[in-house]
């Protein structure tokens, strides 16, 4: 495993930051860090990058302790911090080669970096006259200097237009192919633009850790219904791919399919083939989307 945290614990004063969050990520894997504002993604970051040492639990970083050793993990590490500090007088190459040096990585690879974040035509820019997107490229060209084998990007397209978005996606997602990616974000379509894993973390406390795939065939389809009669579970029951059901009231049903197909024109049939009417019918899909809003209602 790249990285692997266990039971982090980070309290500031009173506050739990983060509360106990166990993961782990392997190579090739972009895991997308998913989290209303203040749900403890930056803070876990520093700890992943060893900027701040957790109250509790253990990291490592391809089996670097951070917490004992976190100049050693910081090797390994590529770190685009939130707000992506960058010295703005300074010329696009003059900054990169100054990161170089502090890396102790040959100059040669700021040539070889500027290309690969397509940095080529700005190099000779001072960063102050930069766009948003072209400073988030020279905040990434940095943490990739040293060719780290885990990068950790905290809220890499905050703040981007919808262009610079989808470059700086294609540029993550290009560079995830032989690294593993941590991304943290508030934005759930992000994760699917970019992410093969999703980790959603709110309140400190880790609710979800699944992959992209796992995460669609866990859709379920949640249907309100109100037949015209009192009707027995046992009819119910006959439903195909019913999951989930509940008799809320009088002739009103709550039910749950295991199922991407719309389940509502079998509910229809169901209903002729028993001689009952439809009164209501209410259909919702509970996935990710519907779960990260209730989370940050
Ligand atoms: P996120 O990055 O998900 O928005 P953070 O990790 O920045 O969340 O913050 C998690 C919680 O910890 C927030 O309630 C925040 O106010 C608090 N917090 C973060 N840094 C500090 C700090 N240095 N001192 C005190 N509280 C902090
Ligand atoms: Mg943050």
């Amino acid at each position: 495993m790249s990285i692997e945290l266990t039971s982090i614990t980070k309290t500031y004063g009173a506050q739990k930051a983060v509360d106990s969050v166990t993961f782990s990520a392997q190579k090739g894997q972009i895991v997308g860090f998913l989290g209303p504002n203040g749900a403890g993604k930056s803070t876990t970051m520093k700890i992943l990058t060893g900027y701040l040492k957790p109250t509790e639990g253990t990291v490592f970083v391809n089996g670097v302790d951070v917490v004992t050793n976190p100049v050693e993990a910081q090797k390994k590490i590529g770190y685009l911090p939130e707000h992506n500090p960058l010295y703005l007088d300074m010329y696009v190459r003059e900054y990169l080669q100054f990161r170089a040096s502090v890396y102790h990585v040959e100059k040669s690879a700021v040539t070889d970096v500027i290309e690969k974040v397509g940095l080529t035509a700005e190099a000779h820019k001072k960063i102050k006259q930069l766009s948003k997107g072209y400073r988030q490229r020279v905040g990434l060209a940095a943490a990739i200097l040293h060719n780290p084998e885990v990068l950790i990007l905290d809220e890499p397209t905050t703040g981007l237009d919808p262009n610079q978005l989808v470059e700086i996606r294609q540029l993550i997602k290009e560079l995830g192919k032989d690294k593993t990616v941590l991304l943290s974000t508030h934005i759930m379509q992000e994760v699917e633009a970019v992410c093969d894993r999703v980790i959603l973390i709110n309140k400190g406390v880790l609710v979800v850790d699944k992959t992209l795939e796992e995460l669609k065939t866990s859709e379920k389809q949640v249907i309100q219904v109100t037949f015209d009669y009192k009707i027995e579970e046992q009819f119910i029951k006959q439903l195909p791919n019913i999951s989930y059901f509940k008799n809320t009231s009088e002739n009103n049903w709550t039910l749950e399919f295991e199922s991407t197909e719309d389940m509502r024109p079998k509910i229809f049939d169901f209903a002729q083939e028993n001689g009952l009417k439809i009164l209501g019918l209410h259909s919702e899909n509970k996935n990710l989307e519907n779960l990260f809003q209730e989370l940050t209602k």
